[in-house]
C-alpha cells in the first residue's frame, strides 16, 4: 500500500512555523517512504476560511520545497459527508440534540457541583417524540452528536472503554471514551465540524498515516471510534509535539507571530525555517541542513519529545548564517542578479563576503561598499591618517596577483613598524568604512588599484 500523508490546514490565516513542523513531518515521511502528500484544506468553517489564506499556505509549502501530489478542499465535498451522515443515522449513531449553548453550559455546572465529570450526559436520547416536536415547532434546529461506543446496552450509562494506538511519535496511548462528551459532527445550520469530514476524507484519500499535532490525542480516540462506525481500518496515527514561543505561549495563525510569510521577509533561508521547525524539540541536534532531503535523512518522528518545545528565533538567525557561509555561487546567483549584483567580479564578490553575511541580502551593503566606496567616511586621528598616506603610496602597481594583500601589507610592515590590530584597523576602516567585514585580502582585488586608491583619506 503506498504510504499518503495529508496537512490538513483551515485556511483561516497565514501559516507559521509550528504548521510548517506539521507539514514537514507528514513531507519528510513521505520522502522516507515514497510515499504521497495530500494537501488538504480542512475549510467547512465558510465564515473564516478565504481562499487567499489557501493559496498563500501553498505559496509557503512551495518555499519550504513541499509540493503536494494533489490539493483537496471539504468545501467541495460536502456531498460525501452528508452520505456518511445518512449511514451513521441508518446505523443509530447519530443523534438529534436541541440545547442551546447556554442550557448546556449550566448542566456542565450542576455536574460539576455533583462531582461529576463535566461531559455531556446524553439527555437528549431520553426526549419524546412530543419534546422534539415542540422545540421544532419552537423553531428549533437540532446538532448531532456522535453517539461514542462506551456502553455495553444502555448509552447513559457509560462505562470505561479504552481505545489503544501505537503512536508513531509518543509510541502506546489510549483514550478512555467515557471521559469524552459525545462529539458534535454537524451543527445546527447544517455546517460541518472537523471532526467527521477530516475522517471521511482519510478513508476516501486512502490516508495511511496521520501526522498531526499533540493538541489532537483526544480526537483520535474519538476519530478511530468514528472510522470503526463508517466500516474503516483507521489509519496509523503521529501526534508531535507543539512548538511554543521562548515563553511558553502558543502559536497562532490568527495572530501571524511567526508566520513563515514574515521570516522570509526577515530573509530567513528556507532551509533554516525547515530545519529549525523539524529538529527543535527531539533528540537530533538542530543543524542547518542544505536539503530537504539531507532533513529527511535526519527525520526520525519516534525521536520527537512528548513535551512542548519552545522555539527560539534567534536560532533561525543562527541557522541562516551557516546555510549562508556554505551557499554555493550557483545557488546564489540568481538570487543577487535580482539584487544587482552580477556581472564578473559577481562570483569572486560572493565567495568574499558569503562568510560575513547574516541574510543573503545585506550582501547589497558590501557590494556598494566596493563599487561606490564606504557608505560614510570614518574620522581619523592624524597619525592613522599620516600612516594611511604612506600606506597608499606603497600599494603595489599592477597587474595584481593572489597575494597582493599579502605583500603590501608586507612593505607596510617594514615601512612603518606597525603590525596587527594598528596596521590592519586603519586600513580596514578606510577601504570599507566598517571596523569589521570580510577579509580584507579578498576585497582588495575586487577593488582594483584605482579603486582602492580612491579610498585615499
Ligand atoms: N484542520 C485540523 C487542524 O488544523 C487538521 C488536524 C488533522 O490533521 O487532522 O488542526
Amino acid at each position: 500500500m503506498t504510504v499518503t500523508v495529508r496537512f490538513a490546514p483551515s485556511p483561516t490565516g497565514r501559516i507559521h512555523i509550528g504548521n510548517a513542523r506539521t507539514a514537514l513531518f507528514n513531507w519528510l515521511f513521505a520522502v522516507n517512504n515514497k510515499g504521497r502528500f495530500i494537501q488538504r484544506f480542512d475549510d467547512t468553517d465558510i465564515a473564516r476560511s478565504k481562499q487567499e489564506f489557501a493559496d498563500s499556505i501553498l505559496y509557503d509549502l512551495h518555499w519550504l520545497g513541499v509540493f503536494p501530489d494533489v490539493t483537496e478542499y471539504q468545501s467541495r465535498r460536502v456531498e460525501i459527508y452528508d452520505a456518511a451522515v445518512e449511514r451513521l443515522k441508518a446505523a443509530r449513531v447519530l443523534y438529534a440534540c436541541y440545547e442551546t449553548p447556554e442550557e448546556l453550559d449550566l448542566r456542565r455546572k450542576v455536574r460539576r457541583t455533583r462531582g461529576q465529570p463535566p461531559v455531556y450526559g446524553r439527555e437528549a436520547l431520553t426526549l419524546t417524540p412530543e419534546q422534539v416536536a415542540e422545540y421544532e415547532s419552537d423553531g428549533r434546529r437540532p446538532h448531532w452528536r456522535f453517539l461514542l461506543p462506551n456502553f455495553t446496552s444502555d448509552p447513559l450509562q457509560p462505562e470505561r472503554t479504552e481505545v489503544h494506538w501505537n503512536d508513531l511519535v509518543r509510541g502506546e496511548e489510549t483514550v478512555d471514551l467515557a471521559s469524552l462528551s459525545d462529539p458534535v459532527l454537524l451543527r445546527e445550520d447544517g455546517t460541518y465540524l472537523y471532526t467527521l469530514p477530516s475522517v471521511v476524507d482519510d478513508i476516501e484519500m486512502g490516508v495511511t498515516h496521520v501526522i498531526r499535532g499533540d493538541d489532537h490525542v483526544t480526537n483520535t480516540g474519538v476519530q478511530i471510534a468514528l472510522f470503526q462506525a463508517l466500516g474503516a481500518e483507521p489509519p496509523v496515527f503521529g501526534h508531535h509535539n507543539l512548538l511554543t514561543t521562548v515563553s511558553g505561549e502558543g502559536l497562532s495563525k490568527r495572530t501571524g507571530a511567526l508566520s513563515i510569510e514574515s521570516l522570509r521577509g526577515d530573509g530567513i533561508e528556507p532551509m533554516a525555517v525547515a530545519s529549525l521547525a523539524v529538529l527543535v524539540g527531539t533528540s537530533e541536534n538542530v543543524t542547518a541542513a542544505h536539503d530537504l532531503s539531507e532533513l529527511a535523512r535526519h527525520f526520525d518522528p519516534a525521536a520527537t519529545s512528548k513535551s512542548a518545545a519552545k522555539f527560539d528565533p534567534d536560532e533561525l538567525f543562527v541557522l541562516n548564517r551557516t546555510l549562508m557561509h556554505h551557499m554555493p555561487f550557483e545557488e546564489a546567483r540568481d538570487r543577487l542578479i535580482v539584487l544587482g549584483i552580477s556581472g564578473d567580479k559577481a562570483e569572486s564578490f560572493w565567495l568574499a563576503v558569503r562568510g560575513n553575511l547574516d541574510r543573503l541580502s545585506d550582501a547589497v551593503a558590501w557590494w556598494r561598499i566596493l563599487s561606490d566606496g564606504p557608505q560614510e567616511a570614518a574620522e581619523f586621528s592624524g597619525e592613522d591618517r599620516d600612516f594611511l598616506h604612506q600606506a597608499f603610496d606603497l600599494l603595489p602597481e599592477e597587474p595584481w596577483n593572489g597575494t597582493v594583500w599579502k605583500d603590501w601589507t608586507g612593505k607596510i610592515r617594514e615601512a612603518t613598524g606597525r603590525k596587527g590590530k594598528p596596521l590592519f584597523m586603519p586600513l580596514r576602516l578606510a577601504l570599507t568604512g566598517r571596523s569589521s567585514g570580510p577579509e580584507l585580502a579578498d576585497l582588495l582585488p575586487l577593488m582594483g588599484r584605482e579603486g582602492t586608491l580612491a579610498r585615499r583619506p
